[in-house]
């Protein structure tokens, strides 16, 4: 049998997304304690197969489908739920692979477990840690039977390579565009040349002790520095300062990265509800008593007015510019 993996790939290139990478190394550290094989599904990609193989697909299933072009939640849990063959399927906890994660799961007469951050302790009964009450618990659950689809947050198991020798197939599937009951019609991004925040090993972040959307230069020149994803809080997002795809926190995208740097937020639970899955937080704020210091693993009470000009120069200097 074959645990199944969705290999999301961005629509705008075909380029597989660095989290169906860490969909396929969690999904191979699974098949390596059952014996069983992993099979990715690659959906319009048009990338070689060789990045999957890599991680550790022993098959790689390739569907091309007009009626697959624009995202559809109806007919991607389609697909998958006539290309399973076994009882695991495991997703990337992406924005398109958790909105059709549930279909896929009534679908497939599966437990959903979602937003897994570590290999499971067991596989039989499957025993995972996941993400919980918006990132400020971690729950182990057990799926004592029946098959499960498994989403994996992103930046949490990481990528681990697994070289294999891989096989190709063109996978005939019966979708058309009536299986699409919700259609992606229009995406307007700010910038495509921008990293994805939720993808981000690095993520510069700024509240509202920035003062104005005018001070964001030096925001972007660290993190440009760093190669890093901006980020904001929300009310900074809420007036205007920054784009809405940028707001982490309990409302907004809950990020992970290795490295996560705030910038004159103030850390309200709200926030931390975000990026406290976050590797390493520092914190920069004037005020000593900003309640973000308790989360931080490194703090600088300062004025980012000023820190942050010399954190830019030296890292400037570090990297001999
Ligand atoms: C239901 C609900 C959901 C919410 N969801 C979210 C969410 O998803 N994400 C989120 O972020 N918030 C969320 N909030 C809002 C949250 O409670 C806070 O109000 C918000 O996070 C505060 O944003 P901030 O830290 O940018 O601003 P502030 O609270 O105003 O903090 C600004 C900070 O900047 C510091 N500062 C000021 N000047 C400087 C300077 N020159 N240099 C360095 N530091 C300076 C200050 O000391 C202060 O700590 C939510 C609230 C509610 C009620």
């Amino acid at each position: 049998m074959a645990i199944l993996v969705y290999a999301e790939s961005a629509s705008a290139d075909g380029q597989y997304k660095k989290a169906a990478f860490e969909a396929i190394s969690y999904a191979k550290t699974i098949a390596d304690k059952t014996g069983d094989t992993v099979t990715a599904v690659a959906i319009n990609a048009t990338e070689s197969s060789d990045s999957l193989y890599k991680y550790g697909a022993n098959k790689v299933l390739k569907v091309s489908n007009d009626a697959l072009k624009s995202f559809s939640p109806n007919a991607y849990a389609k697909v998958l739920s006539e290309l399973k063959d076994g009882d695991t399927i495991v997703l990337p906890a992406t924005n398109d692979a958790s909105s059709f994660a549930p279909l896929l799961a009534l679908k497939t007469d599966a437990t959903l477990v979602t937003n897994v951050i570590a290999a499971p302790s067991n596989v039989a009964p499957f025993t995972a840690e996941r993400r919980a009450f918006s990132g400020k618990g971690i729950e182990t659950v057990e799926v004592t039977e029946g098959a499960k689809v498994v989403t994996v947050l992103q930046n949490a198991f990481g990528l681990k390579e697994n070289p294999v020798a891989g096989t190709e197939e063109a996978a005939n599937v019966s979708v058309s565009d009536a299986d699409s009951k919700v259609k992606v019609v229009k995406v307007e991004q700010a910038s495509s040349d921008k990293i994805d925040l939720k993808e981000a090993e690095i993520v510069v972040s700024a509240g509202r002790g920035m003062k104005g959307p005018e001070n964001w230069g030096m925001i972007e020149e660290l993190a440009s520095l760093l190669g890093a994803a901006t980020a904001s809080s929300k009310p900074v997002a809420d007036i205007g300062w920054r784009p809405h795809s940028e707001h982490v926190g309990q409302t907004g995208k809950a990020i992970a990265p290795k490295l996560y740097i705030a910038v004159g937020i103030s850390g309200a639970i709200q926030h931390l509800a975000g990026v406290n899955g976050s590797k390493t937080i520092v914190v920069i704020n004037s005020d000593a008593e900003a309640p973000f210091f308790k989360a931080a693993d490194y703090g600088i009470v300062g004025d980012a007015f000023e820190v942050v000009p010399k954190l830019i120069e030296e890292v400037k200097k570090y990297k001999g510019m």
